[in-house]
This record gives C-alpha cells, structure tokens and sequence, in this order.
C-alpha cells in the first residue's frame, strides 16, 4: 500500500511534473492511488497521486498549501465534500447541483470544484445492468452524503419514482423538498407519486418495492463483516437489481441475500471506477483508460481483500 501523507509530512509529497492527490480523514485505505496511477502511466503522463489524511480543523490550510505548491487538482472524500465548497474559487454545475465537491481543478490559478458522484454511478449502473437510471423507478436505503447525492442525480436524471428511506426521518425528510423540485412532472406514472419519504418499517418497504426496478444500498450497513443484511431477505425479489454502494466486503450480506434469491446485483467498485476516471477525464482532457483503471482497482481489491 502506498504512503499516506500528514499535515506534518506534506513536504515529503514527490516533486513530480504533475501533482494529484486526494484528500479524507480516513484516507489510508483509498483505493484512488493505483488507479489514478496506473492511468496517468498509461496516458504518458509524468504524474503523481498521494493520499493525505486530513483532519477537518487541518483542511483550509491544507488546502492553502496545494494551492501555493500550484498542484494540478485533488480529489476530495469522506468527510471534507462539504468543505471544499467553500475553498474553490468557482462551481461547475456538477457540485452546485449535489451541493458538494469530489473533485478540484487547478485552472490558470483558479480552482474549480466538480462532483463526479453522480455522473459515476449513473455509469456504473449502466455498465453493471445495461439501463439507465433514467428509466428505473428507484429505491434508495440512506440519507447520508452518498444517499442524498445519489437521489439528487436520480432526481436530475429525471427518473420516474423515486422512494428514499431513511432510519434517521428527518434527515429524508430535509431531502424532499430539493428532490421535489427536480423531479419532472412528465414522467409521473399513474397514482405513484414521483418522490416518497419513508421510515424505516419493513411493511412500509416491502410494499414500495412492488413498485421499483432498482434498490440502492447508501446506508453503511454491511461495511462490517458482522453486519447483518440491511433488509429482510424476505423483501428481495428476482426482479430487482440490486445495487450497493460498499465495494468492501465485495459481496455484502445484502448482495448475498439479493444473488440469492435471483436479483442481479453489483457492488460499489463500478462507482469508485467511473467517478475516478470522470476525475481524471476533468484533470487531463483526454478520454479515460477505462480498461486500465478498472484493472488496476480490481488489483488493489483484490489485494486488500487478502
Ligand atoms: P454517512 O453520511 O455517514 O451516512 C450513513 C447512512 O447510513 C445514513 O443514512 C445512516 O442513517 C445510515 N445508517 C447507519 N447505520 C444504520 C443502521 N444500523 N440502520 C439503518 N441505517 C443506518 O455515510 P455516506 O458517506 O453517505 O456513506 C454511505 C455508504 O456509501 C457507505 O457504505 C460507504 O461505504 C459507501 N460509499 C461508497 C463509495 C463508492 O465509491 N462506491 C464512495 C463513498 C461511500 P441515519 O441518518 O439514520 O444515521
């Protein structure tokens, strides 16, 4: 595994002619670096990409100091995405659209932020079951920062139902209205309404996912190896596909449960790839080397699964 870099340790950051890097706290276990890497070696680009723990008091200054060392961009994670609104010098549509930034580009000496969340999961859906998320009626566990982006960009992509349930309701609740006022009247089907808030009650569920083609894990239930399955197995029909966000352990009990009982599933590498490789697209203006950056992220999978 690479170097992780600390607030103390920034002077130790290669002097490479291009400078990336992404930026959490935690950091340590990103996959980002290989994959960032291994396409920039492809493309002949004389580039580095180093992980920096950054606590959040540490991030302005942090930030004021990739700023002055000129550094080419910098992705952003977990939980500085909010942050870094406020640090760049302009918004792309992508980041005031989901009201967070997962990307930033050095311009000239401006900085633009970018969110490649979105856009990177609506590819990895498409990649992983051949529709868009423009067509499915969707179910989204979590209202957290991925929960919340996610149903933003369902939103946007104008999909035509969409149902978030949230065990914290008021966090789902607080969602509604900008969900609302994206969701276009054109696709309503019928009765269904286009958006819906619900609790977390298993009846309550089990009858909305009559409704739905495709159900989302954004909650961060199943990170665990002793978490149980986020819903009922009961719920889950051959009909679904089933979709979640957590990339480690690569089968949750929830895609057990799911494969199981006949669903098409996928984990959250897809969305890791294809918001990675948005990321580079945006840093370097060339088309990504997808195949490249895909087998470098399921090397170091691969690897960290052990
Ligand atoms: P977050 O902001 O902390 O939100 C966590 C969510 O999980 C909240 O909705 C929370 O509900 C819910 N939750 C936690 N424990 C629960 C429980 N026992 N029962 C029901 N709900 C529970 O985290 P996040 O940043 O949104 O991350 C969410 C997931 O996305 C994580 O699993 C993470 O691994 C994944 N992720 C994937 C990628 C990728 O590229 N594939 C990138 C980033 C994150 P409350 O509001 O009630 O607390």
């Amino acid at each position: 595994m690479s170097i992780t870099y600390t607030f103390d340790k920034l002077d130790q950051i290669p002097r490479t002619p291009k400078r990336f890097a992404v930026l959490g706290y935690p950091v340590r276990h990103s996959l980002s670096p290989p994959m960032q890497e291994a396409a920039f070696q492809a493309a002949g680009i004389d580039a580095s990409y180093v992980k920096i723990e950054v606590t959040p008091n540490e991030l302005p200054q942090v930030v004021a100091w990739l700023k002055a060392q000129s550094f080419d961009g910098w992705n952003v994670t977990l939980p500085h995405k909010t942050a870094m609104l406020e640090l760049v010098d302009h918004l792309a549509p992508s980041a005031q659209s989901l009201q967070a930034v997962n990307t930033v580009l050095q311009d000239d000496g401006q900085w633009i932020g970018f969110n490649t969340d979105g856009d990177g999961w609506v590819r990895a859906v498409r990649d992983a079951f051949g529709v868009d998320v423009r067509d499915l009626r969707i179910l989204i566990l979590g209202a957290g920062g991925v929960g919340r982006a996610l149903a933003l960009q369902a939103a946007s992509e104008k999909c035509p139902h969409l149902v978030v349930v949230n065990r914290t309701l008021e966090k789902a609740q607080a969602l509604q209205r900008d969900l609302m006022q994206r969701i276009a009247q054109d696709k309503l089907h019928g009765a269904v309404d286009p958006v819906r808030i619900l609790p977390w009650n298993e009846d309550l569920i089990d009858e909305a996912l009559q409704h739905i083609d495709l159900l989302v894990n954004a909650t961060s239930v199943g990170l665990k190896a002793y978490d149980p399955p986020v819903l009922n197995p009961r719920l889950l029909t051959p009909y679904l596909m089933v979709y979640d966000t957590i990339y480690r352990p690569a089968e949750t009990r929830l895609l057990t449960a799911a494969r199981e009982a006949g669903a098409r599933t996928a984990n959250g590498l897809g969305m890791l790839l294809h918001q990675g490789a948005l990321s580079w697209e945006i840093w370097t203006g060339k088309k990504a080397p997808l195949g490249v950056m895909r087998d470098a992220l399921n090397r170091a999978a691969a690897a960290e699964e052990g």
